[in-house]
């Protein structure tokens, strides 16, 4: 059983119902807000820890993170397209993959410096 209602892109929602006797999945159930209150509070907490997340990750790579947080809301809310979400986190990876490189070579870079 899948949700009745329309998503903010005109899509028919394709979330299970988890509510027997609903017609509405979790996001979509007006008769659910006091549960959608709650979540809400508990993504909070977790908000909390992607702001804990945050601060390990080089910066540079610290507006790609919070864009793919960004999306990864808006693809559950389906107001991202999954494709558009898949080809931004192919990029994100990529990037990732030179600034690795990028790191590993100026650390080499310091060895070869400190043995010369
Ligand atoms: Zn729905």
């Amino acid at each position: 059983m899948t949700c009745t209602a329309t998503r903010l892109d005109g899509q028919r929602c394709t979330a299970s119902i988890l509510q027997a006797g609903s017609t509405r999945c979790f996001a979509h159930d007006e008769n659910l807000q006091r549960q959608r209150a709650e979540a809400r509070r508990k993504g909070g907490r977790s908000r909390a820890k992607l702001v804990q997340l945050r601060r390990l990750m080089p910066i540079a790579l610290v507006p790609v993170f919070d864009q793919l947080a960004a999306v990864l809301a808006e693809l559950h809310s389906g107001e991202c397209d999954p494709k558009v979400a898949q080809a931004m986190a192919s990029v994100a990876r990529a990037m990732v993959a030179v600034l690795e490189r990028g790191e590993l070579e100026e650390r080499m870079r310091a060895l070869e410096e400190r043995s010369a």
